[in-house]
């Protein structure tokens, strides 16, 4: 349960004064409806009321904030006309005018011969001062009343700044004094306030450095959510760690006969999260594991010979795939190495129906199939395995991060494995699969052929066409790219379309087209005619998948490269990787071009490490977007930024697994504050582990 201190905190935002039913809709579409959700809501910037120059010194469009004296008033003679007021400071005059103004307001508020301190921007009109509607007055024996420096926050209809400081202010008032759960000498070293200073810091900025990300107060702020984050994940990956498993310990037999029938030896790298995979298989809880390896990697061969642990102790495996295109490419590879060894391989996706699917599914409930292959179809109810063991899901990203929970209740105390093809960058991989043990491949097979990447403007399209024409006489086979229209796959389409008739113009029938809105026997249809070469140029959206093996197709060209992601981009150059021969990648983009578009082709010239690559995209974009999963629960910080608190989501990292070596249970003082920061950041999940325990 959450502690009692945090309760004002966590209480709705009616309980503030000035917040009603219908106010409470706006601010939950805005932050949320809590009253910490208010402190979550970050400035953007301030509005500086210092500058106390005389009037005669201030210029068109500043904020002035000075003492005047009023000298006249102009009453107007039509509606029409607004209200003018003359004020003077005894260096100029400044007319002040209000428009639709009802009553005797302003006559009441600014008596002839009154001194007010008043506060709102400057406009010159006719070498005349003028200030609308002053965003402050207050009299000049009350100065104290007047906001030298006003915090401005992000805003939405029916919300304004003035009312949300007001209650910004009233919630600040609320945080309590909490006990610290920060390492006290690390906060001395990084000069960090406490908790509630942070709080009051960071809603009260005095300069411009005060609302930068990398303001004390804000790193303060940042690291408390990003150790809240890593804290909890880790407390999840233990709890999973002692989750009771079984062992999949074998003398290796099948593994020895595989290497002996494989027309290569393994990387070292290879061998090496071969190793760190099987210290998890053999033990005895059960395993959660990332697989991360670029394009080509040869991630495959990992699996398999991964998989042939469960097979030799009389178990079953299963690998799933997110493509029908993709799960026949693994079971062709699989399936032809495990002819060789006497390990039985099977294919389910959608496409396997009626006769053969229960002839399948018998054979599979008998335990004859060792290593099932396929999509989610492997996970549909009436799918039972004899014994399945150990489960291996391919290219993870696009299975939502909920679906990689459920996965292992198919089998009986399963192991998993998740491998992505994407690379990940290392903050993302710790905020969002830090609950699980991490493995990378980082090299690739010897001998690999470097890809040409060419970066043209659009304009030189025809030359292109040319090259290509001699290219596809040789025989050599391309694929055409074309461009992400944003938000609309129909404009993606007609794009798509259309270069498609007049490539056709050119090339005829050696042209095909394939795209999203394709059914997926359409699609599969189309990409067996690439793949038997009946096809030389394939025409697509970004629809072609990832991974797919053709190896005669070494040609990609992107058209408008400059709208599409980095690492997008690079699995897109991926799929000429595993050519015969060199590949060549041409980037076309179509004016304007920006400097970060520019910066990013540029990048993708000058590297092919994929994971380079993926900082890159990470520091240009953000989390969700280069993992193109931000509606399948990708975590959001609220004061933390990845692109700027990378190096803070390391330290937490590291702290994190450094508490709970020194007070795994979080009982020490120190713990037990630990765990209000947990429900501080709502991380209630990894907490129930204690209570329930
Ligand atoms: P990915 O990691 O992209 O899934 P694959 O497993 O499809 O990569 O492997 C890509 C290609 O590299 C395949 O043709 C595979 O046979 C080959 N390959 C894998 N490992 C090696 C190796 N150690 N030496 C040479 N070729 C390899
Ligand atoms: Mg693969």
């Amino acid at each position: 349960m959450r502690p009692s201190i945090l309760y004002p905190l966590f209480a709705p935002l009616e309980t503030l004064s000035g917040i009603g039913k219908r106010y409470c809709v706006l601010m939950n579409n805005l932050c949320g409806d809590k009253v910490i959700d208010l402190l979550w809501h970050l400035p953007s910037g301030f509005i500086d009321r210092r500058c106390n120059v005389p009037l005669s010194q201030t210029l068109d469009g500043k904020i002035w904030t000075g003492k005047v004296k009023v000298i006249e008033h102009a009453v107007p003679k039509t509606k029409k006309q607004p209200y003018r007021i003359a004020v003077e400071d005894g260096t100029d005059q400044l007319i002040l005018v209000f428009f639709k103004v009802f009553g005797d307001s302003v006559t009441k508020q600014f008596p002839v011969g009154a001194e007010k301190i008043i506060s709102g921007k400057i406009e010159i009109f006719n070498g005349q001062l003028q200030m609308s509607h002053p965003d402050y007055v207050v009299d000049a024996f009350k100065p104290e009343q007047m906001p030298l420096i006003e915090t401005v926050y992000p805003l939405t209809a029916g919300v304004t700044n003035k009312m949300l400081n007001k209650q910004i202010f009233q919630a600040l008032a609320r945080v309590p004094e909490l006990p610290e759960w920060q390492d006290e000498r690390y906060l001395a070293q990084q000069k960090w306030p406490s908790f509630k200073g942070a709080l009051q810091m960071v809603h009260h900025p005095q300069n411009f450095a005060d609302i930068e990300p990398n303001a004390p107060a804000r790193q303060r702020l940042a690291y408390d959510e990003l150790l809240a984050n890593q804290l909890s994940l880790a407390i999840v990956r233990e709890r999973l760690k002692k989750q009771k498993g079984r062992s999949l310990a074998n003398a290796g037999k099948l593994k020895e006969k595989l290497l002996s029938v494989l027309p290569f030896a393994l990387t070292d790298a290879q061998k090496r999260v071969i190793a760190e995979i099987e210290s998890d298989l053999f033990g005895e809880y059960r395993m959660s594991r990332l697989l991360q390896g670029d394009v080509g990697s040869g991630k495959t061969i990992v699996a398999l010979m991964t998989m042939l642990n469960a097979v030799e102790c009389g178990c079953q495996a299963a690998i799933m795939a997110p493509t029908e295109i993709l799960a026949e490419q693994h079971a062709e590879t699989i399936s032809e190495l495990c002819d060789k060894i006497g390990v039985k391989t099977a294919l389910l996706t959608g496409n396997v129906k009626g006769k053969s699917r229960k002839l399948l599914l018998e054979e599979l409930a008998a335990g004859n199939i060792d290593i099932l292959i396929g999509t989610h179809a492997l996970f549909t109810e009436d799918v039972a395995f004899k014994d399945l063991a150990y489960v291996i899901v391919d290219e993870q990203h696009r299975f939502g991060v909920k679906q990689r929970l459920n996965l292992s209740q198919k089998g009986n105390l399963c192991d998993v494995l998740v491998m992505t093809a994407t690379p990940i960058p290392r903050t993302l991989v710790l905020t969002q699969f830090g609950d699980m043990e991490y493995s990378k491949i980082d090299e690739l097979p010897a001998g690999r052929k470097p890809i040409a990447t060419t970066v043209m403007p659009l304009s030189k399209i025809h030359n292109v066409v040319e090259a290509l024409q001699r290219k596809l006489n040789t025989g050599t086979q391309a694929y055409w790219v074309c461009p992400l229209v944003e938000e609309s796959e129909k404009i993606d389409l007609s794009a798509a379309t259309e270069r498609y008739e007049s490539l056709r113009k050119i090339f005829g029938d050696a042209v095909g087209l394939i795209h999203g809105k394709m059914k997926e026997s359409e699609k599969d249809a189309i990409m067996e005619k690439f793949k038997q070469g009946m096809l030389k140029l394939l025409v697509s959206t970004t629809v072609i998948e990832v991974g797919v093996n053709v190896p005669n197709a070494t040609i990609m060209i992107v058209e408008h490269a400059e709208r599409f992601g980095l690492a997008q981009l690079h699995q897109l150059r991926g799929r000429i990787k595993r050519g015969f021969e060199a590949g060549s990648c041409i980037l076309m983009y179509g004016y304007p071009l920006s400097e970060v578009s520019r910066s990013r082709l540029n990048t993708l010239k000058s590297t092919e490490d994929g994971f380079l690559i993926a900082e890159e995209d990470l520091k240009l974009r953000g989390g969700g977007e280069v993992l193109g999963t931000r509606q399948s629960g990708f975590s959001n910080f609220r004061v933390a930024d990845l692109s700027v608190h990378g190096d803070l989501l390391l330290t937490a990292s590291k702290d994190a697994a450094l508490i709970l070596r020194q007070d795994q249970n979080l009982q020490s003082p120190r713990g037990q504050a630990l765990r209000t920061l947990l429900y501080l950041f709502e991380q209630d999940e990894a907490i129930k582990t204690y209570n329930a325990g």
